[in-house]
């Protein structure tokens, strides 16, 4: 052994058929997935949190007309992020880990390890200390350490973030590990070789993180002009991760959407597998309230293209509602990988609990290309997942706040002539 002090290590074995037994984060306990044997984590405070409270509020539907008076005021500070932002946005993440917690940061990079000898097949095996549950890579047996087996305590120093009370109590699980993840690069690759220097051996550097968000409904009316009028429109996206983080690339989370928040699970550290680096929720000031409108101001005109197929839309007028739901605070499973050449970065997000994999290449002069690959069959999502409307063209009929849905073709108004 190597590293510090006497580590006590359990044996992740079931007693029944004497097969490995695996962590299930959704289910709160250890799976045989043999013989079907089920033993529950330990009891630990996350287990009292409130469970989150959905709020949906459907738009009323009166004598065939949509009411979207929740819509109705216009939002004057719709803009795209500041120049401040948009620097903070690109710079490395390590370094915005670093700033915001580095004692987590150096906890996280220890590399101090134990090696033993596999007690089901004598094969050397080594783990490193930070890793509560870690697996023989000969036989595939799992072990854990016993002092976080047996009470669910873990080490608070690894949690990213200084406000470290009660903001991991929920998540979505993992269901892809890390090797299957560093595949669903690697078919990003092969989908777009054009741009795949970066993703070479995507393995190396693809780290685990639970990234914090709260669950909102955002709906949004706009005025738009394109080259064919101009028309009106409303949308909405339920259960939308609004990013309570900036240390990773909010836009590139964006894309990792749907989620199912069907499966929402109790987080209980001390039962995560390997490395996963664990953020808490931020104080983002001012920013926070401008970030759904920074990812609306990015991702409208691609949504309006592809929906209507106009060519250069521009929002004339903004009017959005943000539903927070109740406890909604929660943290959601990625592997990411960042890396630079020169001035060129590449950042690459595989989303844990479906698949889905992005890549985003961000170019010396700003320009960004995004490449997403769908997951190999898509696993059934529950009711409650992230749901995007289409964009329905509307106009305003009669108070109080009633539109009629129309065809595009008939939302377009003419264009006012600009003197
Ligand atoms: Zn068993
Ligand atoms: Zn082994």
């Amino acid at each position: 052994m190597t590293g510090q002090g006497t580590v006590m290590v359990s044996v992740l074995a079931c007693d029944k058929c004497g097969a490995p037994m695996y962590p299930d984060m959704k289910r709160g306990g250890f799976c045989c997935l043999y013989c079907g044997n089920f033993r529950s984590f330990a009891a630990t405070e996350e287990d009292f949190l409130p469970p989150v409270r959905f709020r949906h509020k459907p738009v009323e539907i009166v004598e065939g007309l949509l009411k979207l008076g929740h819509v109705a005021i216009e939002e004057r500070a719709f803009a795209p992020p500041p120049e401040e932002a948009r620097q903070d946005r690109l710079r490395p993440t390590l370094e915005k880990i670093r700033e915001r917690d580095p004692a987590a940061l150096e906890a996280i990079g220890d590399e101090a390890s134990l090696t033993m000898s596999c007690p089901k097949c004598g094969k050397p095996l080594t783990s490193r200390l930070t890793d509560n549950i870690f697996t023989c890579p000969h036989c595939g047996q799992k072990f854990g350490s016993r002092d976080a087996v047996a009470t669910g305590r873990f080490d608070t120093r690894l949690v990213i973030g200084k406000n470290r009370l009660g903001a991991y109590g929920t998540c979505l699980p993992f269901h892809l590990s890390r090797e299957k993840a560093a595949k669903r690069l690697e078919a990003l690759a092969r989908r777009f070789p054009e741009d795949s220097d970066g993703l070479k051996h995507p393995a190396e550097g693809l780290a685990a993180a639970y990234v914090p968000i709260s669950l909102a409904d955002l709906c949004w009316k706009m005025k738009v002009r394109c080259e064919r009028g101009v028309f009106e429109y409303y949308q909405e996206c339920l259960d939308w991760a609004w990013p309570y983080s900036l240390a990773y690339d909010i836009y590139l989370l964006d894309e990792m959407a749907p989620w199912d928040y069907g499966e929402l699970s109790v987080l209980k550290p001390a039962y995560l597998e390997g490395n996963v680096r664990l953020h808490v929720g931020e104080n983002l000031g001012s920013w926070k309230a401008r970030l759904p409108d920074w990812i609306l101001w990015r991702k409208t005109p691609q949504r309006l293209r592809a929906a209507f197929g106009i060519e250069r839309p521009e929002i004339l007028w903004v009017s959005r509602t943000l539903r927070e739901h109740k406890y909604a605070l929660l943290l959601l499973p990625v592997y990411y990988l960042e890396r630079r050449d020169g001035d060129r970065i590449l950042r690459a997000m595989v989303n844990g609990q479906t698949g889905l994999a992005a890549s985003l290449t961000i170019d010396g002069r700003g320009a960004e290309t995004l490449r997403t690959v769908l997951p190999d069959g898509w696993p059934r999502l529950s009711a409650e997942r992230t749901i995007l409307s289409p964009p329905i063209p509307v106009r305003s009929v009669k108070s109080p706040f009633l539109h009629q849905r129309l065809p595009f073709g008939d939302a377009l108004q003419a264009m006012p002539v600009r003197f």
